[in-house]
């Protein structure tokens, strides 16, 4: 006879393993499905904890040689790339260990393997340690989250990397190309420059983080351009070829002195592509879009009605926090309880230095969608506790609502941005108008004082940004 599950989980990313965690704890019989020792997915094992302990090491190595304008030299850095390797193993394997405790503690049966639909109530399972069998069960959350998109026509090769190679730090390369202005090719290209890579990258579209609004970006693209050999925008790679001194890589740009370079590695950070096409969903009532993503509702129920689908498997914002957030979603619905997922906004953190963060509309979405909104900006040049750490080079942005004076969205470039921008979504979610943002004392001194600041700006008020009074027009009689 086959094992069954009330319910059962496939995948445990931050998507994946919330929602099994979530429903040990409402007593359901969960199941959760995964090749992995320990739960953790993309995220603990090959995304943001990785990629945020080299980050961390990046910032240190920078300030260090910062520190030098301060009168402190610490010299130039050694790099031991095994031991920096070993404590990003170690962050990673404390981490997932810890999860992989607390799902023996919550009783959650974790099986080994990958999961397939053979039905609408039936799985056929792959087991790591070898053999099939089969899992009955009444409801499934499908969290199988994605993988990294592939250059058509790109060589195979051990010098081409994506994401996950990139992480594995096997080396520092002399030469290394980052195709892919986004947030990942920008974190990574950031640590790899920190460690001493001549790093160049190369985005397609005018400038780096596309869609992000241009004020947060540029504080961000100048310490970028310091800190990297060079930036090419508007620029494609159209071809690769391994040749013995390295990668001949072919670019095509309008501003390109030369089309042909060679480096030593290619790092790929273009996209994620859902994994959802190896699942046997065609043996359920579930949809998948044209781009590969499972269509769900707002409670995240596919056309499955007892198949539900969550993180990066069913669209963007291909975040941890959205599909941990969209796991209690599914979990509280399977659980019989009135829920949906309708967020006012979903936080987003670039975490290179300084950080870029932001919630809820943006300036350029407003524009796009004409929706009238005022801007308030608090530059970081008049913040005290940015200049005691010398960083100067951040902004803080409100979008407000100037009829309700309503805080529609936050942005923020800076030094910690990724910690701040938590107010923002609190005050985006509460519905705060600029004057609670204004009216609640922030501690001095403080980069969160920004934020009220960003506020008093909206009401002409602010205590460290001067605006000349607009002259009185004289009467006329
Ligand atoms: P995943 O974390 O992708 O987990 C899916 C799991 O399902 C995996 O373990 C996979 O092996 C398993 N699986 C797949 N198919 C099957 C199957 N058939 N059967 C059983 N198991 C299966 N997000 C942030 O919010 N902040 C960041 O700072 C951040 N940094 C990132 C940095 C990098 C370099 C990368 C690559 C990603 C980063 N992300 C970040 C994105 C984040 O990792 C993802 O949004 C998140 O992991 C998605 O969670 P998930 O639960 O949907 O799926």
């Amino acid at each position: 006879m086959a094992d069954s599950a009330k319910l059962v989980v496939i995948g445990a990313g931050p998507g994946g393993y919330a929602a099994a965690f979530l429903a040990a704890d409402l007593d359901l019989d969960v199941v959760l499905v995964d090749p992995e020792e320990n739960p953790g997915g993309v995220c603990l094992y090959r995304g943001c904890i990785p990629s945020k302990a080299l980050l961390h090491v990046a910032k240190l190595i920078d300030e260090a040689d910062h520190a030098a304008d301060w009168g402190v030299a610490f010299g130039k850095p050694t790099i031991d790339v095994d031991r920096l390797r070993g404590f990003k193993d170690r962050v990673v394997s404390k981490l997932t260990g810890g999860l992989g405790q607390l799902t023996k503690q919550r009783k959650v049966r974790h099986i080994r393997g990958t999961a397939r639909f053979t039905d609408a109530n039936r799985l056929e399972l792959d087991l790591v340690d070898g053999g099939t069998d089969t899992l009955d069960f009444e409801h499934a959350i499908v969290a199988t989250g994605s993988h990294p998109t592939a250059i058509p026509g790109f060589p195979e090769s051990e010098r081409i990397l994506d994401s996950t190679g990139g992480l594995d730090l096997a080396g520092v390369p002399k030469k290394l190309l980052v195709v892919g202005g986004g947030y990942i090719g920008l974190e990574l290209g950031s640590v790899y420059a920190a460690l001493g890579s001549k790093v160049t990258m190369v985005e397609m579209t005018d400038g780096l983080l596309p869609g992000v609004d241009r004020d947060l970006v540029r504080p961000l693209q100048k310490r970028l351009e310091k800190a990297c050999e060079e930036i090419l925008l508007s620029t494609k790679v159209v071809a690769i070829k391994e040749q013995k001194a390295g990668l001949k890589v072919t670019l095509e740009g309008d501003d390109l002195d030369k089309p042909d370079r060679t480096y030593d590695t290619v790092l790929v950070a273009v996209g994620r592509r859902p994994n959802s096409s190896d699942l046997g969903l065609e043996n359920t009532a579930a949809v998948v879009d044209e781009q590969g993503f499972i269509t769900v509702d707002e409670r995240l129920r596919t056309a499955q009605p007892n198949v539900f689908a969550i993180g990066d498997v069913v669209g963007q914002p291909m975040l941890a926090h959205k599909a941990s957030h969209e796991a209690r979603v599914a979990v509280e619905t399977i659980a019989g309880h009135k829920v949906a997922f309708e967020p006012a906004c979903i936080p987003a953190v670039v975490f290179t230095d300084p950080e870029v963060a932001w919630c809820g509309l943006t300036e350029t979405e407003a524009k796009e969608r004409g929706i009238d909104v005022q801007v308030a900006r608090f530059p970081w040049a008049a913040s005290g506790r940015a200049m005691t750490l010398d960083r100067d080079d951040g902004v803080t942005k409100l979008i407000i609502d100037p009829e309700t004076e309503r805080i529609l969205g936050v942005g923020l470039t800076g030094a910690g941005a990724g910690e701040l921008i938590a107010e923002g979504v609190l005050a985006v979610e509460m519905a705060a108008l600029a004057s609670d943002l204004k009216l609640s004392i922030h501690p001095h001194p403080t980069l969160s004082e920004t934020m009220m600041e960003a506020a008093e700006v909206f009401f002409g008020q602010s205590t460290h940004v001067y605006r000349p009074k607009r002259a009185k027009k004289a009467k006329t009689s």
